[in-house]
Formats: C-alpha cells, structure tokens, sequence
C-alpha cells in the first residue's frame, strides 16, 4: 500500500525497534489499552497476543479492510475507524500507546492531557525534538508551553531515538519514544487557567516574564511565589507555574 504523506503514514518495518516499543509498553491480559493508527498491525500483532483489552483508533479508510482481516476475529480487539483527535475516552484508565502520526502529536497530547483522568499512562514514538520539549527541564532552550502543560499531570520520560531507516518511508526527522506516566496526586489547578496563563508567558521568548504576564499578574503575585520578574519564561518551575496559577484564581 502507497504511504500517505497527508496522514502522517511512516510505517515501521525494524523489528528490533518493534519489539523494544511493546517492552516498554508491556502489554498485560485483559489491561485496556488503546493503540492511535495501528497503519498496517507492526505494533498490533503484539498487543493483541498479550491477551490485552485492545482498542484501535485508525483514520484511514483503505486501511480498515486490512485491520478488519488480521484482527477482527479476535474477541480482545475492537476496531473504530476514526479521527483520534475526536476520542473521548470513558471507561478507563486506559494505556494509550502508538507510532503517532507527526502532524497530530501536539493537539493529541493536550488532548490526552485534558482527559488524564481516564489515561494510567501514555508510551509514543514521536519526533525527536518533540520528546526533547515534552522532557525539557526549566533552564533549557526547548523548555516551554508542551513541557509545562505535560509535566503538570505526567512523570516523562525520554526512552530510545530511532533513526530514519526504521520506517518505510523514511521520515526526514529522527524519532524516540517517550513514556508519559500520569501522577498519583497532581497538583489541582484549572487546566484551562494553567494553559492562559503558560501561553501569555511564553507568548514573547526574548522578554521578561513581567513583560509577558504584566497584563495578567501583579508583582506582588509574582514575587510570592518566588519569580523574579527579570526572569524569563523557561527559568520558572512546574510549580511556580501551578502556584501562580492557584493564586490568580483564588483572586477571581
Ligand atoms: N502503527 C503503524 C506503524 O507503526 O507502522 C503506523 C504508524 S503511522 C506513523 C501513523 C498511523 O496513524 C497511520 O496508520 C495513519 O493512517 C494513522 N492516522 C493518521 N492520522 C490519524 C488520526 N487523526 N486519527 C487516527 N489515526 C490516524
């Protein structure tokens, strides 16, 4: 089958590769996972020996008689041919794994990141760079808007790279894999209010942090929480983040 460059199509072919990602995923019997574009079964075929609950979310059309054929006639697969961008998961906790398409990585996560209540945790194969911002920690140039937001609710961690010659075609980025564990007891801060605030404080990189959130915040706000205002946005913690957060909804 002809690859589909407008969905993200980069099948995986290593089997090395393969086999690394369902160890990290460690599929147990009857756990609900839910895999997003299964393509052509690489990663499936394992998933579904495992004995897991197994749910896939695939988007293209020619690719459902394919997954129809190879797993419909087993009881522990269900197959919905679908946008993953749509899913609103219920009946979770569900582990949602999968060799995403590029192009859906970003509104995915936060996607996810709104439903965490439903996700134990996440395992993608994403672009390099983006498991690089996701894992980012304050100080560092990549630490930004995906590092927060995510960290907010999940423990990340960056597992293997892998290089172009793992897929057909070839994508012209390296990728990795990375584990998004959701914590046990987040701190509780509106999400909606967490992602306004992060935004506006990343919204000029090359400002202060005053600069950015001068609009939003007082000095007063910010120093209680221990930021100084000549900081910049990606010298400033998870937490103070939170914090600021907490502070300027209880003002509301
Ligand atoms: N899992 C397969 C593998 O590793 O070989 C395929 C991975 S390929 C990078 C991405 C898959 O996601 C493709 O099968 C593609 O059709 C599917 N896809 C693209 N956009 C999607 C979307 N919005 N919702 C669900 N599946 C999507």
């Amino acid at each position: 089958m002809k690859a589909k460059k407008a969905l993200g199509q980069n099948f995986l072919q290593d089997e090395g590769v393969i086999h690394n990602i369902v160890k990290i995923i460690n599929p147990q019997a009857g756990e609900k996972i839910i895999e997003i574009g299964p393509g052509q079964g690489a990663i499936t075929q394992y998933l579904q020996a495992s004995g897991a609950d197994l749910q896939l979310i695939e988007l293209d059309h020619d690719l459902i008689p394919i997954l129809q054929q190879q797993f419909a006639v087993h009881d522990n697969v269900t197959l919905h041919h679908m946008d993953a961008l749509k899913l609103q998961l219920e009946g979770g906790p569900f582990k949602v794994v999968g060799n995403l398409p590029y192009n859906i990585s970003s509104p995915l996560l936060i996607s996810m990141l709104y439903q965490s209540t439903e996700v134990s945790q996440m395992i993608f194969m994403l672009q390099k760079e983006v498991v690089k911002r996701i894992c980012a920690t304050p100080g560092e140039k990549l630490f930004g808007r995906l590092s927060v937001m995510l960290q907010h609710r999940f423990e990340c961690i960056g597992h293997l790279s892998i290089p172009p010659e793992a897929f057909i075609p070839r994508p012209k980025v390296d990728s990795q894999i990375v584990q998004l564990v959701t914590k046990k007891d987040p701190t509780n801060v509106p999400l909606p209010a967490l992602e306004k605030l992060v935004k506006q404080a990343f919204a000029m990189r090359r400002k202060t942090i005053w600069n950015n959130l001068k609009k939003m915040v007082s000095l007063a706000q910010m120093e209680a929480v221990g930021i100084d205002p000549g900081q910049r946005a990606e010298t400033i913690s998870v937490a103070q983040y939170e914090q600021l957060t907490l502070l300027l909804e209880q003002a509301c």
